[in-house]
């Protein structure tokens, strides 16, 4: 680093030193070839070099003075002498012209290498740029919706070392040796760096990585926008304090704040955190862009909001005379690009981001204008504003979204694309012309801060399961297990039910590790070990805190799987995940990792495993007749009707495999008295499906076969994921 600013230095210097220069070198070798043609001779003159470019200056002068005075077109001057002298002039006028042009192109040479940093800068920072908010006000408004300052001076910039996340990359093959030494090399040291460079290149990795880099310096790694905000930690810390230092708080918990940090291990801030707001900060690890997103988002209140609104009330009431005339595109434009509408429109959406609505309604009538959120499919009001203020909303939201702004009778649709430092938020506007003026409604794609949780109605239940699912979650009381490999979609579907039982009315909360869907309406808690957040110390304070229905992310110990059992005993529905095969192994396990049998019998409701396969690509499906031997091994079948399977002939759209998406098959198993009995007594898991088989229960392969005759998967994938029973 240090030689490289030497070399900076060096180069400004020579360039300084080059554009000073230039100018003489040429003025003093111009001089001289017109004193040679000159009938004076110059040889014995020793004029010193300041006369000769005064001279010089003097001759570019008239020579200026002669262009001006130039005789027009047919004028004919008086003799030849004075013809001859112009000629001279003309001729120094080109060589000054020349001196002029090559000294500018030096400069703009100089200003160029040092404005673009990639040529020059070794170490530029890809994740550091473009954190423009677009439509942000020139006028500084930190509190609204200006994008979160990120610092880029050099001396900002953060380089950390973290030797061991190298190691780890390689060690987990994201990278071979070869690529890891020459991250290494080339960041020299800068770990933080290589890490930014490995995520811009493999943006799929992103959360991977992240993990590691945390593991590597032991602390745990959040995706704050994946994280469940409560909006009291955020007020803990100041909005301009969380960006300078790129921090978000993201809760608080047993007296201490958990905060997402770009540099967990900075004690000198957590020092400051301590003594500036009094409190004990716990760090986790998060990445700068999306830190900055969280916190445009978080720190975006309705209270900022209100402030704004009056401010357009005053300024709708100055323009409400004119807005009764028709205004031309041009003072519509006027209105649209108003410091005040600006803010309040970007803020409004990042408001509407941080409530996770669905869609804002701007709603004319008689007197005001309403604006209305749409909120878990139920439209709340979040301001009223004066009806004047209409027309400059309007426009700016068509100025945003490429309308035309001068039409104002017909109805428009268009779209916003609202960009944040990391992501951009797709927004579909419409609006139409109601009698007391044009109502616009902003859709927000995607807007929630992750992935959409699906309907319970979206999963590709079957009839039967989905019924009885539906009646389980009534239950007052009892543990509802879901179990299956990583990655089999159980979370999904665990979500899928909370949303479908969230109503205002029932106190939700849940504990995971980590919070992959955001639910709005329930309570949500992410696992920190780092301060000993674990899912017992979380469980415990739940049950202080009235809940009706408790998620465990996972239950891996006796202490998480003796609480669900309580709390299922004590009134409380608690939904659960497990690591196993098939549904009634999970009685088994509970019993195993040393839950009395006299507690898992009555606590247990239900269990259900599920697989995920993949679906039948819709674009290129075709059905086949199945062939006979399946037929004969896997359903009772009368020998008589045609039975068809159906599988993906493999299209552009699915890459040729015939697949397009999953979808899940499951086996749910509903507790009776007399498989209660039987697990009380620790009976033999065979004894326990056997009662359970006969009272209707369905294995997993079952379902899949089901969904095979409906067209949705093929039989090769059932036979993949469900072990093949033979009697
Ligand atoms: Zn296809």
């Amino acid at each position: 680093m240090q030689s490289y600013l030497m070399f900076k230095k060096q180069v400004v210097f020579l360039c300084l030193a080059l554009t000073l220069m230039a100018p003489l070198q040429f003025a003093q070798a111009i001089k001289s070839s017109d004193e040679q043609t000159a009938t004076r001779p110059t040889a014995t003159q020793e004029t010193p070099e300041t006369q000769r470019i005064l001279e010089q200056q003097r001759a570019a002068k008239q020579a200026a003075l002669a262009a001006i005075e130039a005789p027009l077109p047919g004028a004919r001057t008086e003799d030849a002498a004075t013809q001859a002298a112009e000629q001279k002039q003309s001729g120094g006028v080109a060589k000054n012209i020349i001196v002029i042009l090559l000294s500018v192109l030096i400069i703009i040479g100089v200003v160029l290498i040092f404005r673009i940093p990639g040529t020059i800068l070794p170490e530029a920072f890809p994740l550091m740029r473009n954190t423009q908010l677009r439509g942000t006000p020139s006028r500084a408004s930190p509190a609204i919706n200006s994008p979160p300052v990120i610092p880029k001076t050099e001396s900002n910039a953060l380089r950390i070392g973290n030797p061991r996340f190298l190691e780890l990359a390689v060690e987990n093959h994201l990278l071979v040796p070869q690529d890891g030494a020459d991250l290494a090399e080339r960041f020299h040291g800068n770990d933080f760096a290589a890490l930014l460079q490995l995520v811009t290149e493999r943006p799929h990795l992103k959360d991977t990585l992240g993990k590691l880099w945390s593991d590597a310096i032991g602390c745990t790694y959040v995706n704050p926008e994946m994280t469940a905000i409560q909006p009291e930690a955020v007020r803990q810390i100041p909005r301009e304090f969380a960006e300078t230092n790129q921090i978000v708080p993201l809760y608080s918990f047993g007296g201490s704040l958990t905060i997402a940090a770009v540099n967990p291990q900075d004690k000198a801030l957590e020092t400051l955190i301590t003594n500036k707001f009094n409190i004990i900060p716990s760090f986790v690890f998060a990445f700068p862009e999306e830190i900055a997103d969280t916190i445009a988002i978080a720190y975006q209140s309705a209270e900022n909001l209100e402030g704004i609104a009056t401010e357009l009330n005053a300024e709708g009431k100055k323009i409400a005379a004119d807005a009764r005339k028709n205004l031309a595109a041009q003072d519509l434009n006027q209105l649209a690009n108003s410091n005040s509408i600006i803010d309040f429109v970007n803020g409004l959406i990042l408001l509407a981001m941080n409530e996770m609505a669905s869609d804002i309604h701007v709603e004319p009538d008689e007197l005001s204008v309403r604006i209305r959120f749409r909120i878990d499919g139920i439209l709340q009001e979040k301001f009223i504003l004066d009806k004047s203020v209409l027309l400059s909303l309007v426009s700016r939201l068509k100025l945003m979204a490429g309308c035309n702004i001068a039409e104002r009778r017909l109805p428009q649709d268009g779209r916003i694309k609202f960009a944040l430092a990391r992501r951009k938020i797709d927004v579909r506007f419409s609006t139409v012309p109601t009698l007391y003026g044009e109502k616009a409604v902003l859709r927000l794609l995607g807007s929630t801060f992750l992935r959409g949780i699906p309907n319970i109605t979206d999963m590709d239940f079957s009839v039967t399961i989905l019924d009885s699912i539906k009646s389980v979650v009534k239950a007052p009381n009892g543990v509802f297990f879901i179990t299956g490999p990583t990655g089999s979609g159980k979370t999904t579907t665990l979500y899928s039910i909370l949303k479908y039982i969230n109503t205002p009315g029932i106190n939700i909360m849940t504990v995971e590790d980590p919070v992959e869907y955001r639910l709005s309406g329930i309570n949500q808690v992410q696992v920190n070990t780092s301060i000993d957040l674990d899912f017992v110390n979380v469980l415990r304070s739940f049950l202080r805190q009235d809940p009706n229905v408790i998620l465990i992310g996972e239950i891996r110990d006796v202490e998480s799987a003796r609480i669900a059992s309580q709390a299922a005993l004590t009134g409380h529905l608690v939904f659960a995940t497990m690591h196993t095969n098939n549904a009634l192994q999970a009685v088994n396990r509970m019993i195993d990792i040393g839950v009395e049998p006299f507690l898992v019998a009555p606590s247990l409701i239900a269990l259900m495993a599920q697989r995920l396969v993949r679906r039948i690509c819709p674009n290129c499906i075709e059905k086949y007749p199945a062939p006979q031997s399946v037929l004969d091994d896997n359903f009772e079948w009368d020998g008589v009707v045609e039975v068809y399977f159906s599988r993906g002939k493999g299209c552009p759209r699915c890459h040729g495999t015939g697949y397009l998406g999953r979808l899940a098959l499951h086996e749910l198993f509903i507790l009776n008295s007399a498989t209660r009995e039987k697990i009380a007594q620790n009976a033999s898991i065979l004894i326990v499906e056997e009662i359970a088989l006969k009272s209707g229960f369905k294995p997993l392969r079952y379902d899949g076969l089901k969904k095979v005759l409906r067209g949705l998967t093929t039989i090769e994938e059932v036979d993949r994921v469900t072990y093949h029973d033979v009697e």
